[in-house]
């Protein structure tokens, strides 16, 4: 694949300097939010909805929290991290903080390892998707799974 290496990524994304296997949260007091806003071509205020914010009252889960079926699709939205959302809005399935198989946790944190391995357990490099990751072979969403989408987007853009 055509990309840069991770610990490159979080060179440019991190606001100050860190080390990149270390990583930073996914919070505007350690990522450059107007560098990745301009860099993806996205508003500077969906890229800021997108991360916890000092004050609110939203609960984030500090584990990455996943629906395995978006994981096959290569997919995956904050609206997974938040605290009281039981299931996946997409799919209506339970959502996991750990891999099946391996038992494993991550935290919710963009690092060199991370980007390296998308959609991958940092600890045993299993897809966290139940069959392959896929953007070119993507199932159709089930209606609830478009009407949520269309929701979440309009959550981050207005
Ligand atoms: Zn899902
Ligand atoms: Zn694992």
């Amino acid at each position: 694949m055509n990309r840069l290496a991770g610990h490159v990524v979080v060179g440019h994304i991190a606001k100050r300097p860190v080390d990149p296997y270390e990583g930073i949260s996914a919070t505007p007091a350690e990522l450059d939010v107007r560098y990745v806003a301009r860099t993806l071509g996205v508003p500077l205020r969906a890229v800021r909805g997108a991360m916890p914010r000092p004050g609110s009252t939203r609960q984030w889960c500090p584990h990455l929290r996943f629906c395995p079926r978006c994981m096959s699709r290569g997919y995956h939205s904050v609206v997974h991290q938040f605290g009281y959302e039981p299931q996946c809005p997409l799919h209506g399935y339970g959502l996991d903080t750990a891999r099946r198989g391996c038992g494993a946790t991550s935290k919710y944190r963009i690092d060199a390892r991370l980007l390296d391995a998308p959609f991958r357990c940092a600890q045993c490099r299993r897809s966290y998707a139940h069959s392959s990751t896929s953007f070119l072979h993507r199932r159709p969403l089930p209606k609830r799974g478009k009407r949520a989408s269309d929701a979440i987007r309009r959550m981050f853009y207005g």
